[in-house]
C-alpha cells in the first residue's frame, strides 16, 4: 500500500470533524495527527475501522500544535493520576506528541477501563506511554529508556525509512530457503537466514563465547551486503542467539532488530558486559558500547502474539518460549501464505518457577526449526523436585564442613531459577546460610521485575505486591572489592556469573576455592565444549581431580583442583530429550519437516532421526553452510 492510497483511505474513513493533519510511518505502524484527539478517544470505532482498513497498527496523536506546554501537562498529570500510582520520570517526545510516565504501578496511571489515561490525553494533549519502574534499581533500563527519548528525533526517522522499506513493492514468493550461518550442530553462534526472492532476514545472530576460532556466524557467505538485510528477528537474550546484532550495525547495517522488549535489554546487558570481558581478557571485541546504543535505536519490540510485518512477504508473530525472561519462539509467515515457520529458539516444555511452559498451538506450520540441545538418547533430566533436594543437600552437607558453594550461573536465567528455590527453602527452613549474588546477576533480576506480566504467575503476583523474591533480604548483594572476603568466608553460597566459567567473577572464586577440599562446585546448566566448566566438570564426572593451569596477575600458575564437583541436572531452561519429544508430540498442527540445530552434532542428528522414525516427518540435522529449500 502506498502513502499516498493510506491517506486516501484516512480521509474516506474518517469524519471531517476528525480535523487529521498528517500520518507519519513508523516501521509497521502508521501515527495519524489530529486537532480532535477526544473524537478518536471517545470513538474506538473510528481507530479500528481504520486499523482493518488499513492492514496496520494505528496510533492517534494529538497536532504538535495542540499540546500543553510540558511542565504545566506535568503538573496536570500529578493532580489526574492517583498518590499510589508511584510516579517517576516524565518526559515528554514532541516528535510524537507523547509523554512517557514511568510509575511504580502502571495500572493506577492507566485507571479502570484506561479512564485516567484518556483524561491526561484530553486535558494535556499528551499520549500517554506508560512504563513500569523495576522494584530494584536497574542502570540499563534507565539508561535505554532515557537514550529512546533523547534520540526520538533520530529513531522517527530511522523507523520512517523502514516503513518505506517493509512496504516496497515486492517480487513474488516463488521459492523460500533457509541457510545455516551458525548454531548447526553446535550450541553458540546461532544465525539463520530465511530469504525469498524478495527479501532476507536472519533468526538470531549469536557469538560462542566458549569458542576462539569459531566463535562468530559465517556472515562471509551471505552473499549479499549488509545494507539489503531486511531484519533481524531474535528469539531471546542469551549471547549465543544476539551476541553478534552489533556487529552488523558497526558494519552496514541499517536495518530493525525485533525482539520482545524484555529481551532488548537483556541483550544490551549481556553485550556491554561481553565487550568488556573480552575487553578484559586482552583482545579485541567484535564491536564496542557505541554500537551497541546503534543497535537499540533500531530495536522494534513486541509483545508476544503481536503480528508484525517485516518485509513485503515476511509477517513475524512472537510466542512465549519459557526459557528466559521475554524468549520467544517465532513463528514465520511468508511470501503472504506460500510457507510458514516456526524457530523455536531455546525452549522448555517442563516445569520452572519462573516462566509459563513453551507455546504449542499454532494456526500454521510447514516448517520447524527445532533446538536439540539435549537432543541426544541419554539426555534426561531428572524431575524437578529431586534436582531441588540434591542442591539444598550438596549445600547443607559443604556448610556444616565449614565450606562454601560456588554456583556458577548464567546471569540471566539459571541465576533467578536457583534463586528462587533457594529462598523459597531459606525461607521455611530459616536457613541462616549467607547467599551471596554478584556479577550481573542483581542487574538481570532487578530488570525481571520490570516485566511481571512475562512471569509465572505466583512471581507475577509476588512482585507487583512489592514482595520481590530477588529483593528479598537472604540475597547478600557482592561489593566488587569485597570478593576476597566472601572466597574466605566459610559456609556460604555464592552465585556468579559466568555459568560455563568462560570468564567473570565466577573464575575469580573458583581459583580462590578449587584448592579446599571442604569447598564444592555446582554446575546447575550446559557447559559448552572448549569451556572452562566443561572441563572442571567432566574431572568431577570421572573422579580424576587434576590441576588446570590458570592465570594470576599475568602469570601461568598451576591450581590443583581439590573441591568437590557436583553437577545437578533438572534446573535447565532448556527441553531434555523427553521434553523436546513430548513439546514435538503436543505441537499443533505437525509440520512437514523439521530441522534440528542447537545441540552438539549427535544431539542434532539423534533428536532428527528419532523424530522422523517416530512421526514418519522428513526431519534434517544441517551443518553450517547448508541451504535447505523449504518451497
Ligand atoms: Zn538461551
Ligand atoms: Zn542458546
Amino acid at each position: 500500500m502506498e502513502i499516498t492510497e493510506i491517506d486516501d483511505i484516512i480521509k474516506d474513513k474518517v469524519p471531517s470533524e476528525a480535523l487529521v493533519t498528517k500520518t507519519l510511518m513508523q516501521a509497521s505502524e502508521v501515527i495519524i495527527f489530529t486537532k480532535n484527539l477526544p473524537l478518536f478517544l471517545e470513538d474506538e470505532k473510528i481507530v479500528k475501522g481504520l486499523a482493518a482498513a488499513l492492514k496496520r497498527r494505528i496510533h492517534i496523536r494529538s497536532d504538535p500544535s495542540m499540546v500543553e506546554e510540558p511542565a504545566n501537562a506535568e503538573k496536570k498529570i500529578k493532580t489526574l493520576v492517583p498518590e499510589g500510582a508511584g510516579v517517576g520520570t516524565i518526559g515528554f517526545d514532541a516528535n510524537l506528541s507523547e509523554v512517557i510516565i514511568e510509575a511504580a504501578k502502571p495500572g493506577l496511571v492507566i485507571g479502570k477501563h484506561g479512564m485516567t489515561l484518556k483524561n491526561i490525553a484530553i486535558k494535556t494533549g499528551w499520549y500517554p506511554q506508560i512504563l513500569r519502574i523495576p522494584t530494584s534499581r536497574s542502570k540499563v533500563i534507565k539508561g535505554i529508556r532515557y537514550n529512546l527519548l533523547k534520540h526520538s528525533n533520530e529513531r522517527v526517522k530511522i523507523m520512517k525509512e523502514i516503513s518505506k522499506r517493509i512496504y516496497r513493492e515486492g517480487k513474488s514468493t516463488d521459492w523460500v530457503k533457509v541457510t545455516a550461518l551458525g548454531g548447526s550442530r553446535e550450541v553458540g553462534r546461532s544465525c539463520f537466514l530465511i530469504s525469498t526472492p524478495e527479501s532476507n532476514a536472519l533468526l538470531d545472530c549469536g557469538v560462542n563465547v566458549a569458542s576462539t576460532n569459531n566463535a562468530y556466524p559465517m556472515l562471509d557467505s551471505l552473499g549479499f551486503p549488509l545494507d539489503e538485510l531486511d531484519a533481524v528477528i531474535l528469539s531471546h537474550a542469551h549471547l549465543d542467539h544476539s551476541g553478534f546484532i552489533p556487529y552488523l550495525y558497526k558494519y552496514g547495517y541499517t536495518g530493525p532488530t525485533y525482539c520482545t522488549t524484555p529481551t532488548r535489554d537483556i541483550m544490551a546487558l549481556l553485550q556491554l558486559d561481553y565487550v568488556d570481558v573480552v575487553a578484559k581478557e586482552g583482545r579485541d571485541a567484535p564491536y564496542s558500547q557505541r554500537d551497541v546504543e546503534k543497535m537499540i535505536k533500531y530495536t522494534i519490540t513486541r509483545n508476544y502474539g503481536e503480528v508484525t510485518d517485516v518485509a513485503p512477504d515476511m509477517r513475524v508473530t512472537f510466542h512465549n518460549a519459557g526459557h528466559i525472561l521475554g524468549s520467544a519462539s517465532v513463528h514465520m509467515h511468508l511470501g503472504r501464505g506460500a510457507h510458514n515457520l516456526l524457530y523455536t529458539g531455546d525452549f522448555k516444555f517442563g516445569y520452572t518457577k519462573l516462566f509459563n511452559p513453551v507455546h504449542m498451538k499454532y494456526p500454521r506450520i510447514e516448517t520447524l526449526i527445532m533446538e536439540s540441545t539435549y537432543g541426544g538418547p541419554r539426555a534426561i533430566q531428572p524431575a524437578r523436585y529431586i534436582s531441588e533436594k540434591n542442591l539444598v543437600k550438596t549445600v547443607q552437607e559443604t556448610a556444616k564442613n565449614g565450606g562454601s558453594v560456588l554456583i556458577p550461573v548464567f546471569a540471566v536465567g539459571r541465576a533467578q531459577e536457583i534463586m528462587l528455590v533457594l529462598e523459597e527453602y531459606a525461607k521455611k527452613n530459616n536457613w541462616d546460610i549467607p547467599i551471596y549474588i554478584d556479577g550481573m546477576t542483581r542487574e538481570a533480576s532487578a530488570i525481571h521485575t520490570a516485566y511481571p506480566e512475562f512471569l509465572r504467575r505466583n512471581v507475577k503476583k509476588r512482585i507487583l505486591h512489592n514482595n520481590s523474591p530477588f529483593d528479598s533480604d537472604i540475597f547478600i548483594v557482592v561489593d566488587k572489592t569485597k570478593r576476597e572476603e566472601i572466597a574466605e568466608d566459610k559456609g556460604a553460597v555464592i552465585l556468579s556469573p559466568a555459568g560455563m566459567l568462560t570468564g567473570g567473577p565466577s573464575v575469580e572464586y573458583f581459583k580462590a576455592l578449587c584448592e579446599n577440599p571442604k569447598n564444592a562446585i555446582i554446575f546447575v546448566g550446559y557447559q559448552g565444549e572448549g569451556s572452562l566448566g566443561k572441563k572442571v566438570q567432566m574431572m568431577g564426572l570421572r573422579k580424576n581431580h587434576k590441576g588446570i593451569p590458570m592465570q594470576v596477575n599475568g602469570k601461568t600458575k598451576e591450581f590443583k583442583v581439590n573441591m568437590r564437583i557436583e553437577t545437578i541436572e533438572g534446573f535447565s531452561g532448556h527441553s531434555d530429550r523427553n521434553q523436546l519429544l513430548g513439546f514435538y508430540k503436543r505441537l499443533q498442527p505437525k509440520p512437514e519437516r523439521v530441522i534440528t540445530v542447537h545441540g552438539d552434532e549427535k544431539s542434532c542428528v539423534n533428536l532428527a532421526r528419532t523424530l522422523s522414525y517416530n512421526y514418519k516427518v522428513e526431519a534434517t540435522a544441517p551443518r553450517d553452510l547448508d541451504t535447505i529449500r523449504l518451497r
